[in-house]
């Protein structure tokens, strides 16, 4: 099988990054350099040269709120990633906003990159759901209902104390986004609140940047029984390249470890629940130490390579297009209509 044509050909979707909080005025981390969307850069992980060098078709972006913002001013920061993306929009016609399913098929027809819009962290819309449908009317067709934070809809999964589900305003949150036909992502809920989600969502549901826990015990990934629950309702699993969810020893990073969780979803759910959700600019190298960090991907050119490994592995055509971007096309077409 020739992996190049396969990965020409396919719709390559990634359902997870951080890329727009690195274009903003002030980037998160320290010592980060403002970037340009539009010149290729050898820092962070994504930029439209490399998304096209990658192959990739649509690449979600995540309007992820930081602490120091909520939860008072989430709403606010929100529509400044808004308007940073927006610009984008206006600067060129080679890169598009997505909301549909044939949106992105389009894009692909006509050589051009998409994005579709995630919130991460659902402070933004500030326990109302007006403010919800003011950013589905935006063209935001996802959102994280946490971070690592509990927050009015339900814990993150750093509330180790937690235990609690949804809360109602959650749980009407959830009703409202299946309604309207937005994407609910489990990505960064604590268990509990994962299960509160599972039990109610009548609609398939994703994990847009999370792997497995049976392979690396951190607990952002998902257990076997998340990962079936999750596939039972149709929903899509954004493998993470992030090295922490990929290994619990970072010397064992690397991309075939990735494939790893990738073989490991298809042995628990079937192949129609796997996908990219990459979180490129979400992390860095760690700091310190000489050593070169290990790897998934330097960042979203390298692509092809995991197209490469996934032949290798002796997955079919048909089923590397489906990890590629194929289920998140299924899922977008069920539920974003
Ligand atoms: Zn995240």
């Amino acid at each position: 099988m020739d992996a190049g044509k396969i990965h020409r050909e396919s719709i390559i979707i990634d359902g997870h990054c951080d890329t727009i909080l690195g274009l903003m005025d002030r980037p998160m981390r320290p010592g980060s350099q403002k970037r340009d969307f539009f010149t290729r850069s050898d820092s962070g992980h994504i930029d439209l040269p490399r998304l096209k060098e990658g192959g990739v078709t649509c690449q979600v972006m995540a309007v992820y709120i930081e602490p120091q913002y909520k939860p008072a001013r989430s709403a606010r920061r929100a529509m400044e990633m808004l308007d940073t993306f927006y610009g984008l929009l206006d600067e060129s016609d080679d890169f598009r906003l997505a909301t549909t399913a044939r949106d992105i098929e389009e894009a692909k027809a006509q050589g051009k990159t998409c994005a579709l819009l995630s919130i991460e962290g659902g402070e933004a819309v500030e326990g109302s759901l007006a403010l919800l449908r003011g950013f589905y009317r935006l063209g935001v067709r996802a959102m994280g209902l946490t971070w690592n934070q509990r927050n009015d809809i339900a814990d993150g999964v750093g509330e180790k104390s937690g235990g609690s589900g949804l809360t109602d305003f959650g749980v009407s949150l959830v009703k409202e986004m299946e309604r309207i036909g937005m994407l609910v992502d489990v990505s960064h809920l604590s268990d509990s609140s994962f299960w509160a989600v599972a039990n109610i969502a009548e609609r398939p549901f994703i994990a847009s940047h999370s792997n497995c826990r049976a392979l690396a015990s951190h607990p952002r990934n998902l257990t076997d029984q998340q990962i079936e629950a999750l596939a039972k309702k149709g929903g899509v699993i954004g493998v993470v390249f992030c090295p922490a969810f990929v290994d619990d020893n970072s010397d064992n990073v690397s991309l075939k470890r990735l494939c790893d969780h990738i073989d490991h979803i298809k042995s628990v759910a079937g192949v129609d629940h796997i996908g990219l959700g990459s979180d490129f600019d979400g992390f860095g190298a760690p700091l310190g130490g000489t050593d070169a960090p290990k790897i998934v991907l330097k960042d979203v050119s390298e692509m092809p390579k995991l197209t490469e490994e996934l032949v290798s592995r002796g997955y079919t055509e048909e089923e590397i297009k489906k990890i590629l971007g194929g289920n998140w096309l299924r899922v977008y077409k069920e539920v974003l209509g």
